[in-house]
């Protein structure tokens, strides 16, 4: 686990307006944020920059205390969930969230045991032998989860990962992650453009308008301001 520290951050893609401009952030370690805003506000590049997808322009960012500006993503150990779940098609639910341990070449039982735990917690112990295109929408999601968390990542960056579901189902991802984030304590970065998952899911809400990081505070004191 983590905290993630970002110190003046500015985001340029060519001369024009930057796309993340002078964000200065503290997220504690354990701490679920959400990064709310509308469309083209500079969610996405903050998070890419964290993952270290994008090269920041200026600024600090640092994760665990450690100034990662130039760390390479692999080196971050960070998970990222997205809003395509990304699965592999070819590939069975368990061999799916056992990627990243195969990649890392994690011995056999070692990835038995965590690949079987990580299913427990999702309630997709019954599915393991499945593919994908056999899969509910729900249950292809959870797969994309059990990805990251399998990887036993010092955070978890999610981008949008419920705006391809339908409203029934969003709503029980919703509890779901909120769930599993309370359970497993591990410090979570959240974007969305939808007010209510911005409402329920964080600890805190950062709110982006054009690039500017505008307003930072629990729920409660952004929503229901008198
Ligand atoms: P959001 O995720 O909030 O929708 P983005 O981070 O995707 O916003 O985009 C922020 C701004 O940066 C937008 O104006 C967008 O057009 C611009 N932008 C994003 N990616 C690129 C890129 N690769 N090259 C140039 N401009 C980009
Ligand atoms: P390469 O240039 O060899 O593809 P990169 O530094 O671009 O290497 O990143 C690839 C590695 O970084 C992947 O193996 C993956 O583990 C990790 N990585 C890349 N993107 C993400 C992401 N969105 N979430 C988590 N890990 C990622």
């Amino acid at each position: 686990m983590a905290e993630i520290t970002l110190k003046n951050i500015v985001k340029r893609y060519g001369d024009g307006y930057p796309a993340v401009n002078d964000v200065s952030l503290e997220i504690k370690d354990g701490e679920f944020m959400i990064l709310v805003g509308p469309s083209g506000c500079g969610k996405s590049t903050l998070l890419r920059m964290i993952v270290g997808l994008e090269d920041i322009t200026s600024g600090e960012l640092r994760i665990g205390g450690k100034v990662v500006n130039k760390v390479a993503p692999r080196e971050r150990n960070l998970a990222m969930v997205f809003q395509n779940y990304a699965l592999y098609p070819h590939l069975t639910v368990f061999e799916n969230i056992a990627f990243p341990l195969r990649l890392a070449k994690t011995p056999e039982d070692e990835v038995q045991r965590r690949v079987k735990e990580t299913a427990e917690l999702l309630e997709l112990t019954d599915h393991l032998d499945r593919k994908p295109a056999n899969l509910s929408g729900g249950q292809r999601q959870r797969v994309a989860m059990g990805r990251a968390i399998v990887r036993e990542a010092d955070a978890f960056l999610f981008d949008e990962p419920l705006s391809n579901l339908d409203a029934k189902l969003r709503g029980q991802m919703r509890t779901e992650i909120s769930r599993l984030q309370r359970r497993l304590g591990v410090t979570t970065v959240y974007v969305t453009h939808d007010q209510t998952e911005a409402m329920t899911l964080g600890d805190r809400v950062a709110v982006l308008r054009k690039g500017v990081l505008q307003q930072v505070g629990s729920p409660r004191e952004l929503y229901e301001q008198p």
